[in-house]
């Protein structure tokens, strides 16, 4: 009987499948390091569901991953005794891409292969990086427990459909054979392959083995070659990369374990990996990529770290173990504590997931500082500020970059500060944390609303421009250090773009006096910033809101000038109070215009035109 099924892929799949050969095409051996990497999921799976169910490990207690090649069929096989797939599992998860955001990451395609390449690889292209090498694939797969003529057989060119068959397979697991493309003959080598595997995933955790080979000489005048010899070696460590100590692990090998947990492409911006001993015991690896992923802002998805329980991978995702707004972080906990079959429920409630859960924090926490605090120092060098001994200092830095037409900056979100800073420093740390920040500050800021036990450091990673500098590059440790004399407020405005804050009629009297005012243009901004009254003692206060007090600033010659006029106009007043009744509460003389004849403003405790303008948008 024939049980062939074609079915055709989605529609993003087959558009993914085009650009993946072509994109991809000068990384090509990356699709080793995502089948292997399959390969290794499917093994903490089985090894998951074992520990209610150990009968799913059949006969085949050892879990392994086998790579072989066949010269004469010109194939390459990954072979996993994982978890194997179902007929169903097969067509779902082989033919479609489940990932959030794919029609998103689709719409960003430009169609520049190097621009396209880095997206694809930040989105993770996964099994279908195979068909880089291959133009065609065949998956022969049973899940475990399942009856052997359960089996599936999964096939496909990846042009626009795929085959599934049902197959008798004894063996639980899944096969991976590419029929490789003629440019791709170099992985029917094995010192090839094993330099790769070497190269991407040594770290994993469980054994690839290859078969061994021997020299045969050649006879009746054909030359040797190398044959297999029926025994199979282990070519990678094969022991956790978080277990092994830090000395024993180089830069590269972090990279590499980043970007398997990841699925990003490129290298991780920084990563701090710790063994946490006390009332808890656990392993931290944690990295901060270099660039945000397509659903940064989608609060809801997954969070990046993974959790194992005594090398046992346990679950991805786990939102417990890591606050939402630092969801960007990726990485690896390994407790020594947690039950083995810990629950989701359960996560939430454990005391030891707690302490994992702020000591992970404040990891983190950290980290961002120690990356802000090398930024800080290497730009000091740099401006000569601090002497390095040298004798001879680089010129300081222009604070303020110039500013282009209005028109020219609207659309801008921010002069990534990242490239001004990398700019005049040697130092290759100099730049991270403006890249840090560039990518990820937005989601920081959350962190003012989301956790009070941590705001003053959080507070302190925040930058901002401002009317005395266009890169997002000023803390508000720095504002203060250049707060004039009997100032006593920091002062802010939040607004859609960097050109409307700064065109704001209400930061006129501000220039005039030479006060600066902090720009903030993030849509959190104006909602993180409601939950941080102050900072270090400095009260923050909003340009747009109530009657600005300038204090001590306030000439008193203006404000008597104002008090007058507020008399004089007072029937003008009246009259504009009574016309704008329905649109307006108040309507007053002010001080703090100089050029602009009106302004509106908030009242004090008010919501602000710009958290008003975006519950609007909500359908609030
Ligand atoms: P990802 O690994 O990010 O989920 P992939 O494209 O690499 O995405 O794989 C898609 C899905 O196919 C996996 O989530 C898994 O369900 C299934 N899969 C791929 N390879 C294997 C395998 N060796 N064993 C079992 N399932 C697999
Ligand atoms: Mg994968």
């Amino acid at each position: 009987t024939n049980t062939t099924t074609k079915l055709p892929f989605q529609a993003e799949v087959a558009q993914l499948l085009h650009l993946v050969t072509h994109a991809l095409y000068s990384n090509k051996e990356i699709f080793l390091r995502e089948l292997i990497s399959n390969a290794s999921d499917a093994c903490d799976k089985l090894r998951f569901e074992g520990i209610d169910n150990p009968a799913l490990y059949e006969d085949a207690p050892n879990l392994e991953v086998r790579v072989s090649f066949d010269k004469a069929a010109r194939t390459l096989t990954i072979a996993d005794n994982g978890i194997g797939l179902s007929k169903q599992e097969a067509i779902d998860n082989l033919g479609t891409i489940a990932k959030s955001g794919t029609k998103d990451f689709m719409s960003k395609l430009s169609g520049d292969q190097k621009a396209d390449a880095q997206l694809i690889g930040q989105f993770g292209v996964g099994f279908y990086s195979g068909f880089i090498v291959a133009d065609r694939i065949t998956v022969e797969s049973r899940r475990a427990g399942a009856a052997a003529d359960q089996g599936v057989r999964w096939a496909s060119g990846g042009a626009g459909d795929f085959e599934v068959d049902d197959i008798e397979r004894t063996q639980r697991g899944t096969t991976v054979t590419l029929h490789l493309r003629d440019d791709a003959e170099e992985y029917l080598n094995a010192w090839k392959l094993k330099q790769v595997i070497g190269k991407y995933s040594d770290h994993i955790s469980l054994p690839i083995l290859m078969e061994k080979e021997e020299w045969k000489e050649g006879e009746n005048d054909q030359p040797g070659d190398m044959v297999k010899t029926g025994e199979w070696e282990p070519v990678n460590k094969a022991s956790a990369l978080w277990t092994r100590a830090k000395k024993d692990i180089t830069s590269e090998q972090y990279a590499e374990f980043y970007k398997t947990i990841s699925h990003d492409y490129a290298d991780p911006l920084a990563w701090s990996h710790n063994r946490v001993e006390g009332s808890t015991e656990y392993t931290q690896l944690l990295y901060i990529p270099a660039k945000a992923p397509m659903d940064l802002f989608n609060r809801e998805k997954s969070a990046g770290v993974k959790l194992y329980v005594k090398r046992v991978f346990i679950m991805d995702d786990a939102e417990a173990l890591m606050p939402s707004y630092l969801r960007f972080v990726k990485g690896v906990i390994d407790s020594a504590d947690l039950p083995l079959n810990v629950s989701r429920e359960l996560l939430q409630e454990s005391r030891d997931v707690k302490a994992i859960r702020e000591g992970s924090t404040k990891r983190v926490l950290s980290m961002l500082e120690d990356l802000a605090k090398k930024q800080k120092t290497a730009v000091d060098n740099a401006a000569g500020k601090i002497d390095v001994g040298s004798g001879e200092s680089v010129p300081a830095p222009e604070p303020t970059a110039p500013v282009g037409d209005v028109t020219d900056v609207v659309d801008k979100k921010a002069v990534p500060a990242a490239e001004a800073a990398a700019e005049f420093a040697s130092d290759p740390d100099a730049g991270k944390y403006a890249a840090f920040y560039a990518e990820f500050g937005a989601v920081l800021k959350e962190g003012l609303g989301e956790d009070f036990g941590n705001r003053e450091r959080i507070a302190k990673l925040l930058r901002f421009a401002s009317t005395a500098s266009d890169t997002v590059s000023v803390g508000f440790a720095d504002y203060k250090a250049r707060m004039k004399e009997g100032q006593e407020a920091i002062y802010y405005i939040t607004a859609d773009s960097l050109a409307a804050a700064k065109n704001s009629p209400q930061l006129e009297v501000f220039k005039k006096k030479g006060i600066e005012v902090l720009l903030m243009t993030d849509r959190v901004d104006e909602w993180a910033l409601n939950y941080l009254e102050e900072f270090d003692s400095t009260p923050l206060q909003s340009v747009a809101k109530g009657a600005v007090d300038l204090g001590t600033l306030q000439d008193e010659a203006e404000k008597k000038a104002a008090e007058e006029a507020a008399e004089t106009f007072k029937p003008v007043l009246e009259r504009l109070k009574e016309a704008l009744k329905d649109k307006a509460e108040d309507v007053r003389v002010t001080t703090r215009l100089v050029d602009s004849p009106a302004c509106l403003v908030v009242k004090d405790g008010g919501m602000s035109t710009q958290l008003a303008r975006m519950l609007k948008q909500a359908g609030q």
